[in-house]
């Protein structure tokens, strides 16, 4: 049971309208019940592209997306939920209404409450629908996976494909082995691109214009990273079809993570620089707890990892039950030492609050308790979530 006032649960399922689309702008504005893969489907048929994408596209929702300001595969060309918002609509605590459906690139008059409500995971106001940015569609996609070296070599090769290729990557994934391996160990019908899973596997995804050639733009990295000694093989989709391959295997992997149950999940984000000493100092400090699996994987060219913790095969994870909280501890301190982010796209939630106060910076602390005293005094939105409720 929740902390603080008893709770209204409120569905915004049948508010999914499209109220305009508008493609010579590039923008539109749609209802906050809305479902993403509605909404991706909707500007592609105007010719656009609303570039949110993440697996939980066919379930998650408009509001919920900003609400949490959701990351996703294509953050490092077109940012995350945020960077996709030009206005809202939202009913505040008070019960008024901010008609802030505004569909404009610049508009600074006044505190920016668009960026207050984003990412604010609803203790200020519920969104009820949203202005959003639309793009181009690319007009050639390819996909390679490489095997790169280590971590390192991948952050190399990141630096040589933007040098390369510019803002025509789209994602960036990195892939542990075990990744794969849990999915031959728990989902074997996923069909995976490789016999043996390389020990590090980069997954890059090209957009580009009309005159672009992904596959002739992914042979020619390969090549010099190649010559470089970052990677050691690749694989090139040749059709859709090997694409769609590709990323169901990398889609996959929260799946089969869910099916062999962590002892601790972390949704981290580092500088960049300090991603491949933080993946061989953190096994090193676990293994002074115990022996694990380690499955560390996702968003590489945003800084963000899914680092998981799960036990040994043949071990169970309730035995590490009372261990849990020295895990995320360890993880945690080692990231917050390297200046990163206890939460990266994952939100705080009612799960994270301890974390936030112990991790958060105490000024901020200070003013987002301010600012949701000022706009919800008595503490009806969304009791518990992110600050605990005042007593
Ligand atoms: C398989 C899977 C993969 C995922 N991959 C990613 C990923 O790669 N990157 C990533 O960032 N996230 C990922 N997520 C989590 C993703 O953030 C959520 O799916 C999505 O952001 C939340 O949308 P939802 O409609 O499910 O919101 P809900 O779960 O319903 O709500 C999320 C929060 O937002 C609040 N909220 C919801 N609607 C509103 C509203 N209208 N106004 C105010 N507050 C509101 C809720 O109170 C809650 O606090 C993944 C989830 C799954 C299941």
């Amino acid at each position: 049971m929740p902390e603080g006032a008893r709770p209204v649960i409120l569905s915004l399922e049948r508010m999914r309208a499209v109220r305009g689309l508008y493609p010579d702008e590039n923008t539109m504005v749609v209802e906050a019940g809305a479902i993403l893969a509605d909404v991706q489907d909707a500007a592609e048929a105007q010719g656009r592209l609303f570039p949110l994408s993440l697996a939980s596209q066919g379930s998650a929702r408009i509001g919920g997306l900003l609400a949490t300001n959701a990351g996703g595969v294509n953050v490092l060309r077109y940012g995350n939920a945020r960077d996709l918002c030009l206005g809202l609509e939202a009913v505040l605590p008070d019960g008024s209404i901010w008609h802030g459906l505004k569909r404009l690139r610049k508009d600074n008059t006044g505190y920016d409450l668009r960026n207050l409500l984003i990412g604010a995971e609803g203790p200020l106001g519920v969104l009820t629908a949203a202005t959003l940015r639309l793009f181009p569609r690319p007009s050639a996609e390819g996909t390679a996976l490489l095997a790169v070296t280590d971590p390192a070599a991948a952050l190399a090769l990141l630096a040589l494909a933007r040098d390369r290729i510019g803002d025509g990557i789209s994602a960036f994934e990195l892939i542990a082995a075990q990744g794969p391996l849990f999915l031959a160990e728990t989902m074997p019908d996923v069909r995976l691109p490789f016999e043996n899973p390389w020990p590090w596997t980069v997954l890059i995804d090209l957009g580009l214009a009309a005159d672009g050639d992904p596959e002739a733009a992914l042979t020619g990295l390969f090549e010099a990273a190649l010559e470089q000694g970052l990677v050691s093989d690749g694989l090139i989709a040749q059709s859709e079809a090997q694409r769609a391959v590709f990323w169901a295997m990398r889609e996959s992997i929260p799946l089969a993570n869910r099916a062999v149950g962590a002892i601790a999940s972390h949704d981290i984000s580092l500088p960049l620089s300090q991603i491949p000493e933080f993946l061989e100092a953190a096994p090193q400090a676990l293994a002074e707890i115990g022996a694990f699996r380690i499955n560390a994987f996702g968003h590489l060219g945003d800084g963000n990892l899914h680092y998981n913790v799960f036990p040994q095969q043949g071990d169970t994870r309730d035995r590490w039950r009372d261990k849990k909280a020295a895990i995320s501890r360890l993880v945690h301190d080692m990231v917050h030492a390297r200046e990163g982010s206890i939460s990266a796209e994952h939100g705080i939630g009612r799960l994270k609050t301890a974390d936030l106060e112990r991790y958060g910076d105490p000024a901020k602390l200070a003013a987002m308790r301010a600012i949701k005293d000022a706009l919800d005094p008595y503490g009806i939105m969304n009791p518990g979530a992110v600050l605990h409720a005042a007593p």
